[in-house]
């Protein structure tokens, strides 16, 4: 299991210490991070789902449903393996991992902590922030 922290300080570096939503500037204690798709809604406590966020925002923003919560995962997961926060489980080469993984094109499933992506003609399953299996589907 990850540690809350080490998401946090990723996903700190990540926003550049910014508000997601305002742009303020914030430091590690002010910061919080908030769950685009809202946990309510089903959204996942996983770094592809989470934002830095002031306190002011993250009290206003409250449940609401975002515009195209999975653009958003699939596009902070493909982030995620750019910036080599993601580590492949071996077998999985890392450079045929990164392609693949660059080339997500939609979420098959998400939930407790693991989410399975399709990419071309491969399933890409990943829990936190590891990638897990890679497996052929045609
Ligand atoms: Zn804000």
């Amino acid at each position: 299991m990850l540690r809350d922290k080490t998401v946090k300080r990723y996903i700190f570096l990540r926003e550049q210490g910014r508000c997601y939503y305002c742009g303020k500037r914030l430091n590690m204690k002010n910061a919080t991070l908030d769950h685009y798709l809202p946990r309510s809604a089903g959204g996942p406590g996983q770094f592809y789902n989470l934002v830095l966020c002031c306190k002011p925002c993250n009290f206003y923003k409250q449940a609401e449903y975002p515009a195209n919560p999975e653009e958003q995962m699939m596009e902070l997961f493909r982030r995620g393996v750019e910036d080599g926060f993601v580590e492949f489980e071996r077998p999985i080469g890392r450079e045929q991992g990164r392609q693949l993984c660059a080339g997500i094109e939609r979420i098959i499933t998400y939930g407790k902590g693991r989410i399975v992506f399709q990419s071309g003609d491969y399933r890409i399953v990943a829990e936190e922030n590891r990638v897990i299996s890679i497996k052929r589907t045609r």
